[in-house]
């Protein structure tokens, strides 16, 4: 099975009644800015290099975001903030990712959310986040062969990728490490080792607070790109 395959399977999932219900409301009734264009109301795939170097990994679309465009972190504020420090940094061609067409394109990364539905309040539950992991899983397994560093934006994405990363024959440490911004764990595993990296989430929340600045993003995706040999 392949990348398509499992874009166009993920895409008609319906097994979280809660968060079907809340992507397709929002797509039905739009945030007034956004009034005249189609939203796309769906599970949102992975999007980037199918052999990716660099896999980031984030948490869930947001709801006028990739569950607007239909593209992971396009066309909300987190999004503005990854794309620009990834062209910043080398690994996107442009400083903006608005939707299909944009020319935008990924160098050597892959950009994939934990869960694939935008969450009420960005937060999934414990049963929604257990029910879609397969679906993390699966994409993982495709692409983890050319992966030499994993981005976690965020300690929801850094706890939810240790596990599936052990299921894939990492040799994950215990206790788990800690997540902390610029935090660093090796994990050597069956196509050799592999980097994690910790980064804050470059949500609003963290951006208007300055928790995370464009320095910290960029030094985070800098080091990224670097072990990755791009
Ligand atoms: Fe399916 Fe995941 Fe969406 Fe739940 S969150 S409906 S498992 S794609």
């Amino acid at each position: 099975r392949d990348l398509a395959e499992l874009d166009a399977r993920v895409s008609v999932c319906r097994a979280c009644p809660r968060l079907v219900e809340w992507r397709e409301r929002v797509a039905i009734e739009k945030r007034r800015a956004f009034a005249a264009e189609p939203y796309w109301g769906r599970p949102v795939p992975g999007w980037g290099e199918e052999e990716p170097r660099v896999l980031i990994v984030g948490l869930a679309p947001a709801a006028h975001g990739g569950n607007r465009t239909g593209r992971i972190f396009t066309g909300d504020r987190s999004g503005d903030w990854l794309f620009a420090s990834l062209h910043r940094t080398g690994l996107a061609k442009e400083p903006y990712s608005v939707r299909a067409g944009d020319g935008q394109r990924l160098l050597g990364a892959r950009v994939l959310a934990r869960v694939r539905c935008a969450p009420p309040d960005n937060k999934p539950t414990i049963a929604e986040r257990d029910t879609c992991g397969p679906w993390f899983a699966r994409e993982l397994a495709l692409v983890i062969r050319h992966v030499r560093v994993i981005v976690a934006l965020g300690s929801f994405a850094w706890q939810n990728t240790l596990p599936a990363l052990a299921d894939l024959g990492f040799a994950v440490p215990r206790p788990r490490p800690s997540f902390a911004h610029a935090a660093e764990v090796e994990l050597p595993g069956p196509y050799g080792t592999l980097l994690l990296l910790g980064s804050y989430h470059p949500s609003q929340q963290n951006t208007f607070t300055g928790k995370v600045t464009e320095q910290m993003l960029d030094a985070v995706f800098a080091r990224a790109r670097h072990h990755a040999g791009l």
